[in-house]
């Protein structure tokens, strides 16, 4: 599983960790040939758990979630060097709208340019992943809708700011902003600061507890009335957001509604359906497997996929103990900044203890190994 795959981590972007930089990305490509692996396609992965077809004991399958404009730019231009095939799961709502098709490494009017003159914080847009399907090595599959966080609890963690590292307050108030979120975040440009950041989890995952009373429009209303983000050049800012809001409690009325059971589930369904039918429109081709935003699932929206036509989902992130055997749910593992031999083959062995965490003699393996300080050195590089 990867994500963004860039030549340098970007300085400003929150999710910074997800980048897998250039020369740690082709020492894995490396290493997968040097070591005989084969790549194989999410659907022979699919097959081979159904017990339809065999695959050669060193395969390994590449996914990518999200959908980054530095995969466009950098990592399939080099996987289709490899002729290496992937999987790539887009959440509808960032797919850049623009019409066209950016620059990327290798195409050879940019030769002799430096790597600072491609265009990387983004997302890809439809026409760039028409593009890399016509190709015929890269996949386009279902991440939903909206790949968002909602508050799960009237506990406020923060007040959103400048530079803060939780965009999703600014994704829900704004969702057409989406795909430019990384840009817009750099330079503080947000809808909703000063508004109380609640405790949340992934969309999907959650019933939304829904604020009554007005509390967050007063605070937004109230920064915007100071200058927007320059409220925030004020040393005691946060004390002031926290006094207002002591004031705005005692004078009003302030409640929170959970979501409605019905109205959960449809929204849930909304986004498996909505998803599918959009990629599979833009892209004329039919949709067949799910990742979850966030690993934000369970064992009734798993069903839930099913029931909307997706042949598989991916299965919840480390451990994952009933994943091993059904073949409607994906296992992944993550290969983030490593690169050496020893550091991507105990990526391997820590993919093989989960996978099969209740099969002989894994399970017996996981269990010894939950007694050292092994497994936690493996997981920790797996997932940095
Ligand atoms: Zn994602």
């Amino acid at each position: 599983m990867y994500h963004s795959v860039r030549e340098r981590r970007s300085q400003t972007w929150e999710y910074r960790h997800l980048t897998l930089e250039m020369p740690f990305f082709e020492r894995q490509l490396q290493y997968f040939r040097r070591h005989g692996y084969s790549v194989v396609r999410l659907e022979d992965v699919v097959a081979f758990k159904r017990g339809d077809i065999d695959l050669p004991r060193r395969s390994v399958c590449l996914t990518f979630d999200d959908g980054y404009l530095d995969n466009w730019v950098y990592a399939f231009p080099l996987l289709a060097k490899h002729g290496y095939p992937s999987t790539l799961f887009v959440a509808t709502d960032f797919v850049d709208p623009r019409p066209m098709l950016r620059p990327r490494r290798g195409d050879g009017r940019r030769d002799g340019e430096l790597d600072e003159a491609y265009e990387v914080d983004g997302f890809m847009s439809w026409e760039e992943l028409r593009e890399v399907e016509a190709g015929g090595l890269v996949d386009v599959q279902s991440h939903t809708v909206t790949h968002t966080f909602l508050p799960a609890s009237e506990d406020i963690v923060e007040f959103h700011h400048p530079g803060d590292d939780r965009p999703w307050p600014s994704w829900n108030a704004r969702p057409d902003g989406k795909p430019f979120y990384m840009s817009d975040a750099a330079a503080g440009d947000s809808p909703c600061l000063g508004g109380p950041v609640y405790s949340v989890q992934p969309a999907l995952a959650t019933r939304e507890v829904i604020e009554r009373g007005g509390l967050t429009d007063h605070l937004i209303a109230l920064v915007q009335s100071r200058g927007g983000s320059s409220f925030f050049g004020a040393p005691d800012w946060l004390d002031e957001l926290i006094e207002a809001t002591a004031r705005y409690l005692n004078a009003h009325t302030v409640t929170y509604e959970r979501e409605a059971e019905e109205s959960y589930e449809r929204r849930v369904r909304a986004e498996l359906v909505d998803s599918k039918a959009k990629i599979e429109t833009e892209l004329g081709k039919t949709v067949r497997y799910l990742c979850w935003p966030n690993d934000g699932c369970d064992d009734v929206t798993h069903e839930m996929a099913l029931e909307a036509g997706y042949e598989a989902t991916t299965a919840k992130g480390s451990p994952n103990a009933h994943a091993s055997a059904d073949p409607t749910r994906i296992q992944r593992t993550g290969l983030h900044q490593v690169g050496s031999r020893r550091v991507v083959s105990s990526a391997f062995v820590h993919y093989a203890l989960n996978a099969h965490a209740e099969v002989w003699p894994y399970a017996q393996v996981r269990r010894a190994l939950a007694q050292t300080r092994i497994l936690g050195h493996v997981k920790a590089v797996a997932y940095r």
